[in-house]
């Protein structure tokens, strides 16, 4: 017997997992989400910020650059408040071939991408530290946009219509009976009580594990090449606006002003895991030098922290490529029926960030095909939770809502300005004693400290708020610091070294963290998670 029955499970809670639940909800279909980890824990946690206009895919990929500039319409109108408009630049830097930009322009007018081509003195005196010797300049409609918001919104609006999430629930098997798919076995990693979920359909939007979950259903060649990408957040705003190299797209090409920082990135190179990304010095050395291509004075600027991400890019298995990057960025929606006879059972991957939206919507549409249901998109015109007064997030928000409550609240952590009632809320709203499940909702610890002054106080609040006994409050820290470590080391260098020594004072010197007894942190509670991000500026 079923634990669970529902029309469509979805397998995986990235952008396009949860943008599937949202579209399923809103057409009035009973959905069940399950992520192995956390939302947005996979490639969507992990990616660059950007919100395409499409100019990056003008010259080489066509269609991709088309379903960039319809997307990134269709999301400023439904999810403004995850993005910031912060407008993008193409910019030909000296030894680059300024007559790529014609083919730019050229490329631009078929995608009907907006564009307009500024003096350098005009793009130089909107960005004072760009290069100044670029020799063209072209203005696009570049965005940053927040994941976390974007996804966590996704979700809350397909709970809002019945959906439920169940973050932390690995699928471990999936249900086939006579060439048809009819759910899961999923394990509740917080009871470590394995579920059976029965669906109608059962949709495969893990991306870059998407092969993985195919095995499971018994069907194989489902080519997704895994493409490494690394980045590195600086500790301000070198820039305001997104800056693009205007080259064929190529390694470090592309800096993003997000929130408080700016990102650099990106290398992209194959994968055999999508699990194992090691960072190396070499890939670290290659984004700092890009970065001063753009930037003179990059590299003596403050690095914070460098991780990556893996890109699902979709390739026919017999298509003969070594580089991932020449592979579409367009999706893929795999058809199980017409591929390999098998019924109830879709698997979407590839794509961008920018284009979930329209690949849900694709991927719904073809269940609703199957399933012989007439049942409209919605996800175009009906705006997500907390955008619905279409209004873009701005960089002083936070600091104009800390303003008010300057006097009478506690800052906890200063760098992201997060107060300790905002704090307490999302820890109450999470009931998660992973520090880091917290540092995803509201940015804790992610600004130049890496969590050095704000991460102690959130333990010790933690360990109000769930209750927990000492072991398991420093097992929740050192948690925290394993994985903010992972991304501090490999860019250990100028003034960061010197706080990461700081640090280090304090968690070793002070709190002897590695000696004090601690256990493992645990996870949130087993069934729908609260998924409400009001209180995320
Ligand atoms: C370095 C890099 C930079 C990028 N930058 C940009 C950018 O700036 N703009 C842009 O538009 N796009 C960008 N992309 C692409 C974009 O990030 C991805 O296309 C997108 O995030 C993929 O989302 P997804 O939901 O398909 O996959 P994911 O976010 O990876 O979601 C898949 C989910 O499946 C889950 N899963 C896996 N196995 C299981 C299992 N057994 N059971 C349950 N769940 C499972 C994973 O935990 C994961 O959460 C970038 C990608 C990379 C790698």
């Amino acid at each position: 017997m079923a634990d669970l029955t529902t029309d469509v499970l979805v397998i995986g809670g990235g952008a396009t997992g949860a943008g599937v639940a949202w579209d399923c909800a809103l057409r009035g279909f009973d959905v069940i989400l399950v992520d192995r980890g956390d939302l947005a824990e996979g490639t969507s946690g992990r990616f660059h910020g950007l919100l395409h206009s499409g100019g990056r895919y003008v010259v080489k990929d066509m269609p991709a650059a088309v379903e960039c500039v319809e997307e990134n319409a269709i999301l400023r109108r439904v999810a403004a408040d995850a993005i910031e408009d912060t407008g993008g630049l193409f910019v030909t830097t000296p030894g680059d071939d300024p007559a790529f930009g014609d083919r730019f322009l050229a490329g631009a007018r078929e995608a009907k991408m907006p564009v307009e081509e500024w003096s350098t003195a005009r793009a130089l005196e909107r960005e004072r530290r760009l290069n100044p010797g670029i020799t063209r300049a072209f203005y696009v409609e570049d965005a940053s946009i927040d994941v976390w918001k974007t996804v966590w919104s996704l979700a809350r609006g397909a709970r809002e219509h019945g959906a439920t999430i169940l973050p932390y629930h690995p699928v471990t098997g999936i249900l086939r009976s006579n060439g048809t798919v009819q759910g899961a076995t999923v394990l509740d990693r917080a009871s470590g009580e394995e579920r059976t979920i029965e669906a109608r359909v059962t949709i495969n939007a893990s991306g870059a594990w998407a092969a993985q979950i195919a095995h499971m259903a018994a069907i194989e060649g489902v080519g997704v090449v895994p493409g490494k990408g690394i980045m590195i957040a600086m500790n301000h705003r070198l820039v305001n606006t997104v800056i693009n190299r205007l080259v064929m797209p190529a390694d470090g090409d592309i800096i993003v002003p997000i929130r408080t920082v700016s990102v650099i990135g990106t290398t992209d190179e194959r994968q055999e895991d999508p699990d194992d990304l090691p960072v190396t010095q070499a890939e670290v050395d290659q984004m700092l030098d890009d970065g001063e291509t753009l930037v003179p004075g990059f590299r003596q600027a403050r690095a914070l922290r460098v991780w990556a991400g893996v890109r699902p890019l979709f390739q026919d298995e017999k298509a003969d490529s070594t580089d991932s990057r020449d592979v579409s960025r367009s999706h893929a929606l795999l058809d199980h029926r017409e591929r390999d006879g098998v019924d109830g059972f879709l698997t979407i991957t590839g794509g961008k960030l920018t284009t979930f939206r329209l690949m849900a919507q694709h991927t719904v549409d073809k269940m609703c095909e199957q399933l012989g249901e007439d049942r409209p998109c919605k996800t175009a015109t009906t705006e997500l939770p907390a955008s619905e007064d279409h209004r873009f997030y701005a960089l002083g928000d936070r600091l104009a809502k800390r303003e008010v409550n300057l006097a009478d609240e506690q800052a906890i952590c200063e760098c992201e300005l997060v107060t300790r009632s905002t704090l307490e809320e999302v820890m109450r709203r999470r009931d998660s004693t992973n520090l880091d499940d917290i540092r995803r909702q509201l940015r804790l610890g992610m600004g130049p400290c890496q969590g050095g002054f704000c991460i102690y106080r959130a333990t010790g609040i933690l360990h109000g708020v769930e209750e927990l006994d000492g072991e398991q409050a420093m097992g929740s820290l050192n948690d925290f610091l394993e994985e903010r470590w992972k991304g501090v080391w490999p860019i250990l260098y100028g003034d960061q070294l010197r706080q990461a020594r700081l640090d280090d004072w304090i968690f070793q010197g002070l709190l002897d963290v590695e000696h004090v007894p601690a256990e493992t942190a645990g996870l949130p509670t087993p069934v729908d998670a609260e998924l409400e991000p009001a209180t995320l500026a």
